[in-house]
């Protein structure tokens, strides 16, 4: 069935690249559905090769592998880690799971990613970390950021959930953090359903993730024959994915070439398809920095206010388009408030631009006559 024939156009379906089903058959026929098995490495391998990390751990979820950066900066109650409050949740929960306190942090107007502008004025004595967030897989200013975080003696981490294939001035991004976290959800552009993957860029860092991640045993060490027996060496917990989910997962990453062509083709067509009726009714489309390669995660427009944002999200769905809101600011949350504090200035354009932003239908599934529905439906819209 083509998503044509669906009455409704979801906001996001799952992709089958076509070599799923023979994976997952080898990988329950091989005698063993542990994690790291033959394609839990041929997964890290592709990812390697995309992102240029020095060593990949694929973990259960993007959520555990910023879990286990948080343990690997060691952090201690109190110690403050910058973040943007224009995010999922985990990219302060991880953090605030260590007694950390999350720093909440305003976006830019234009990328939606973490304002380097602001960086410094919420610097502390008690800062420790800063995480950035690649908002639709477009770079965060990361000169100025890496700059800052240097000058100031910060870890840097980059939650790249949406950015995986994209570059910063020609370096992927995933390579810039001393560490980054990747997430192979079922709504991302490379998918298992749920999963993730830890990137390491700094080579100290590799043994000692390796037990975080096998329950703060040297388990690895003794498969390998380096120990003769395995004991419990540190803090960890269970973050290994079965090796059947990593079948599904080194299918689409041998894909994923198609996958990303795919989706940039449907970004593509929105933006062109959009410009003239985004301008005359005062609608932002993305923007898109130069020195920004970018691997079209998701396509939003910012409405002039929450009132034509609801009644647009109402009108798509009259005409059997799915289109979906995002992000709620971190740092009014019930737990942002409690478990940590917004940086000097506030988060003026978060609050704004989570009232405003609506995302549409976006997956490399989705054909021309899809497209093509939703941006007749779109210029059926007209902002009041
Ligand atoms: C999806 C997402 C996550 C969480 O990913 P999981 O793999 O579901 O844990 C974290 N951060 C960002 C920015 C995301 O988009």
């Amino acid at each position: 069935m083509t998503v044509t024939d669906l009455t409704t156009i979801p906001f996001n379906r799952t992709y089958v690249s076509g070599n799923e089903l023979d994976y997952l058959a080898q990988a329950l026929r091989q005698g063993s559905t542990c994690g790291d098995g033959p394609f839990t490495a041929r997964a890290a391998e592709l990812l390697g090769g995309i992102t240029g990390a020095r060593r990949v751990l694929l973990t259960t979820s993007c959520t555990h592998a910023l879990e286990m950066s948080a343990i690997l900066l060691d952090l201690r109650p109190g110690d403050e880690v910058i973040v943007p409050s224009f995010t999922f949740m985990s990219t302060a929960n991880a953090y605030a799971l260590r007694g950390a306190v999350p720093v909440f942090a305003d976006c830019r107007p234009d990328t939606l990613n973490l304002d380097e502008r602001l960086l410094e004025a919420a610097v502390t004595d008690r800062t420790r970390a800063v995480v950035v967030v690649h908002y639709a897989g477009v770079a965060c200013e990361m000169e100025t950021i890496t700059e800052i975080c240097d000058r100031h003696g910060l870890a840097l981490v980059e939650d790249n959930a949406h950015g995986l294939g994209g570059s910063y001035r020609g370096r992927p991004l995933g390579s810039f953090g001393r560490m980054a976290a990747q997430s192979f959800h079922g709504t991302k552009n490379v998918q298992c359903g749920e999963g993730g993957a830890l990137l390491l860029n700094d080579a100290d860092l590799a043994a000692r993730a390796e037990i975080i991640r096998e329950k703060g045993t040297d388990r690895g060490r003794f498969f390998r024959g380096q120990v003769d027996k395995y004991r419990w060496v540190d803090i960890g917990s269970s973050y290994l994915p079965s090796d059947v989910l990593a079948a599904q997962l080194t299918s689409q990453l041998e894909d994923f070439e198609t996958i990303q062509s795919r989706r940039r083709s449907v970004w593509r067509a929105y933006h062109e398809g959009l410009a003239g009726w985004a301008a005359r009714n005062g609608v932002r489309r993305p923007a898109v920095p130069d020195g920004c390669e970018h691997p079209a995660h998701l396509y939003y427009l910012l409405l002039p206010d929450l009132d034509n944002r609801q009644a647009f999200i109402h009108h798509l769905a009259a005409r059997g388009v799915q289109a979906a809101f995002h992000y709620q600011p971190l740092h009014s949350a019930p737990a942002g408030v409690r478990l940590g504090r917004v940086a000097p200035g506030g988060c003026p354009v978060t609050e704004e631009v989570a009232d405003r932003l609506v995302r549409l239908p976006l997956f490399a599934g989705l054909d021309e006559a899809g497209v093509a529905r939703v941006i007749e439906a779109v210029l059926a819209y007209e902002v009041r």
